[in-house]
């Protein structure tokens, strides 16, 4: 029963030394958030010492009746969230839950068409030593060279032409919202399922912020820790009896063994935050700070020194930066704004030039500032410190000041590892 500190110093100082690193920087990595203390406390929890394999009701392992309660609170919770009439909330991440459709929708050797990689889609949309590039015949869509925006008439062409079983709608770095209504046109058009991934924007859902796919997708998958703020995880979503069926057979036993259910506490928790005006007040500054951030770029001179805003703005909580022209690539840049105490990351761009260690973008984010309790003012301070320190000659120790500002203002976790 020894405190972590005396058990393991080391791994206690790192926890210090992590905690220490978020309360003193700005986090602007799209896919990041921090969790509410109640979502912590869930799941840092005794709930992780239980199997549950199987599902409420109906488990594999005894004593389950307690964490029944809470995988149920789930799953009710994100059916409301999101108008759905089924939820599968035991994916450990949104990687799983993404293998569970594939494997739920498809067999190995169909076709999937979903966005290219280095056009802003997922990993586990077909990346070639990804499972789905490994088990799926994968055809990709990409976005316009001019608008930078997704073509939904190449999206119709190549489904004529390749009859994918599965199109996936859904990104990683894209800066606009999709449309659901077309995707799911195309796919009866051709006979395929739409499945849609909304990791990143499922907040932006949550709040009323952006369409809610769930009405046009045959199945919907998400994470929980991107712009809602949940714990590391993923979930799944349909309103297709026969679809739940296979769902809850490919997530178990087909993809997963035990159920974390701390983790699942903790959705639960996040689900239910997830219904309160603070919560959409958190994703309009979220919205609004993304917009503040796009717009302060460009009006900066950023622009003399090559740098651009893909698709020339946003209406979603990230932008990405285009460095094709400038003279730093996009390793360079994230390391300059780390130097300033900004953590961004650097992200290819389509066509880029540059290899993938190094590429031509940037990839910025707002969630986790605006859950901080960033609102206007300061991501136009935010926006004007990233312009500075991008272009040549920057004054490093003053922007890294107003950056330690910033981060000041918004203490993060009060009281958190205090004795
Ligand atoms: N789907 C999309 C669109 C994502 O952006 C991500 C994560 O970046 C995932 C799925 C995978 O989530 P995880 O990292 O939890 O496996």
């Amino acid at each position: 029963n020894s405190p972590l500190s005396e058990v393991d110093p080391e791994i206690a100082a790192v926890l210090e030394q992590e905690l220490d690193r978020q309360r003193s920087t700005l986090e602007m990595i799209a896919s990041e958030n921090f969790v509410p203390r109640a979502v912590l406390e869930a799941t840092g929890s005794v709930l992780t010492n239980k199997y549950a394999e199987g599902y409420p009701g109906r488990r594999y392992y005894g004593g389950c009746e307690v964490v029944d309660i809470a995988e149920n609170l789930a799953i009710e919770r994100a059916k409301s969230l999101f108008g759905a009439e089924f939820a599968n909330v035991q994916p450990h991440s949104g990687a799983t839950a993404n293998a569970a459709v594939m494997h739920a929708l498809a067999r190995p050797g169909d076709t999937l068409l979903g966005l290219s990689l280095d056009h802003g889609g997922h990993l586990t949309h077909g990346m070639k030593i990804n499972f789905s590039g490994r088990l799926y015949n994968i055809v990709a869509y990409g976005v316009d060279a001019e608008t930078s925006q997704i073509d939904m008439e190449q999206v119709r062409e190549l489904a004529l032409e390749h009859k994918p079983k599965v199109i996936v709608a859904g990104w990683s770095a894209y800066p606009r919202q999709l449309d659901f209504a077309k995707f799911r046109e195309i796919a009866d058009e051709v006979g395929a399922y739409l499945w849609v991934d909304m990791a990143h924007f499922a907040g932006l859902v949550a709040a009323g912020l952006h369409p809610n796919p769930v009405p046009h997708a045959h199945v919907t998958s998400s994470t929980v820790h991107k712009t809602i703020g949940g714990p590391r995880s993923g979930f799944i979503l349909t309103n297709d009896a026969d679809l739940a069926k296979k769902i809850n057979t490919a997530v178990f036993p087909g993809q997963q063994g035990g159920p974390l259910m701390h983790v699942i506490a903790g959705k639960a928790t996040a689900f239910k935050l997830a219904a309160t005006d603070d919560f959409k007040d958190r994703q309009e500054r979220t919205l609004r700070g993304a917009k503040i951030v796009a717009d302060r770029l460009q009006q900066a001179d950023v622009a003399g020194a090559g740098i651009s805003v893909r698709s020339g703005g946003t209406d979603v909580h990230l932008i990405l930066v285009d460095l094709r022209n400038a003279e730093i690539d996009g390793r360079q840049a994230e390391d300059l704004l780390h130097e300033v105490g900004v953590t961004v990351n650097r992200n290819a761009v389509p066509n880029d030039p540059r290899p993938p260690l190094i590429t031509s973008g940037l990839r910025i984010g707002t969630p986790a500032l605006a859950t901080r309790g960033f609102g206007d003012v300061e991501f136009t301070e935010v926006a004007d410190v990233i312009a500075l320190a991008l272009l040549p000659d920057a004054d490093v120790p003053a922007l890294r000041a107003r950056t330690k500002a910033l981060a000041d203002a918004f203490p993060l976790y009060p009281g958190l590892g205090e004795a």
